[in-house]
């Protein structure tokens, strides 16, 4: 079936008590032993597995195109159960601009562990090759990354990956199943932050890890979520799941809307230069359409005049609020580099925005109205 359908159906079982249509939320922690002492209907105590749950996790696998998905409390908490299935001497290979929090917790807490992370810039597959050992055990890739949009060919880092008898990580929170499929381009396993655009309201925190075989990874990951126990609660899956049944029709609207904002905002006086992987300056253009449908709602971009003026332009925006996150349906205009800091490696002057529902039109008007004052101000 298609991803449309399989977005509403997929996850879905019956209810025999009420016929419900929409599936019930269960907030017990536990649940009762036939007689016989058996569980014959599943499940024992939430953190173990709970209904909601299973039905997201089947509802992820399915849409990835995976064996299995395992969810968790946050798209963190997601990341942090891969990195606890590994081991101390285990070397890693993590792309430079990570999402800041992978690179936090990776220098942070998992090298103190005793886990040996190697940083690299994944568009250069030379220093890719170079930077594997024989303990290499994974290449985490993101694509494309935040903020600065690249474009990561998923295909050739699997293949390095593979001949290096490691695997392939893709963070596809960006993307998602919608735009771009990382097991059909070589990837073993798939990590989203679900709080993003597959809850896509900002409504819910949540982070799943989908793997493409069952076996082993899914064995170990599967003990970290249940004995570590950063799983979502009941209400979070429900949310989750209740979100996806539109991802992909919001995905569309999302792309449109950012191609359309791209488009604009690569034409104005006031813009150095625009981030966009669907632009075909973006230096990885020809990447980016082999291997995503449409090119999302996350757009970059530098102001001329620096940091001051790039908060100023943030500050003037009426249609757009200033937060952080991504992909719900409010667009979102934020300075990354002052909520990265410290050590953030963000240009100051740049601008991100998360492309929300809103028609284009209006979004290109708070944005003309927000830059406005510059454009006599500059020469
Ligand atoms: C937000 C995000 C994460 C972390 O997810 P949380 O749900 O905030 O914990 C990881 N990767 C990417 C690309 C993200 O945008």
């Amino acid at each position: 079936m298609k991803i449309e359908t399989l977005a509403v159906h997929a996850g879905e079982s019956d209810d025999d008590t009420y016929g419900a249509l929409t599936p019930p939320i269960y907030l017990s922690t536990s649940f009762m032993r036939d007689a016989d002492g058996g569980y014959s209907r599943g499940h024992i105590y939430s953190r173990a597995s709970n209904p909601n749950r299973d039905a997201l996790e089947q509802c992820l696998a399915s849409l990835e195109g995976g064996a299995a998905a395992v969810a968790f409390s946050s798209g963190m908490g997601a990341i942090s159960a891969f990195f606890e299935t590994l081991s101390p001497g285990d070397h890693v290979i993590a792309p430079a601009d990570a999402y800041y929090g992978t690179g936090v917790v990776l220098r942070e807490i998992f090298a103190r562990w005793g886990l040996d992370v190697g940083f690299v810039d994944l568009t250069d597959h030379a220093a890719v090759e170079s930077a594997v050992t024989p303990k290499t055990k994974v290449i985490w890739v993101e694509t494309p990354t935040n903020p600065m949009l690249r474009i990561v060919d998923v295909e050739r880092i699997a293949a390095i990956a593979h001949a290096a008898g490691a695997i392939c990580a893709c963070d596809n929170t960006f993307a998602t199943p919608v735009l771009q499929r990382p097991f059909e381009l070589g990837a073993d396993l798939v990590m989203h932050s679900t709080t993003k655009y597959l809850g896509g309201h900002s409504d819910l925190l949540g982070g799943a890890l989908v793997v493409r075989e069952d076996g082993e990874l899914l064995e170990s990951i599967r003990k970290v979520q249940i004995h570590m126990g950063a799983v979502p609660s009941a209400f979070d899956c429900w949310l989750a799941l209740r979100g996806v049944k539109t991802l992909p029709y919001r995905m569309r609207a999302h792309s449109e809307g950012g191609a359309r904002v791209a488009g604009w905002l690569a034409a104005h006086p006031a813009v150095e230069r625009v981030l966009y992987p669907g632009l075909a300056d973006h230096p990885a253009h020809e990447v980016a359409r082999r291997q995503m449908k449409l090119f999302g709602g996350m757009i970059s971009f530098f102001v001329r005049g620096g940091r001051e003026e790039a908060m100023r332009i943030a500050s003037r925006a009426r249609l757009f609020s200033r937060a952080t996150s991504l992909g719900g349906v409010h667009s979102l205009i934020e300075h990354r580099a002052s909520i990265e800091a410290p050590g953030s490696r963000t240009p100051e002057n740049l601008l991100r925005l998360s492309i929300g529902l809103e028609h284009p039109d209006d979004l290109i008007d708070d944005l003309q109205q927000a830059m406005e004052e510059r454009i006599g101000t500059i020469d």
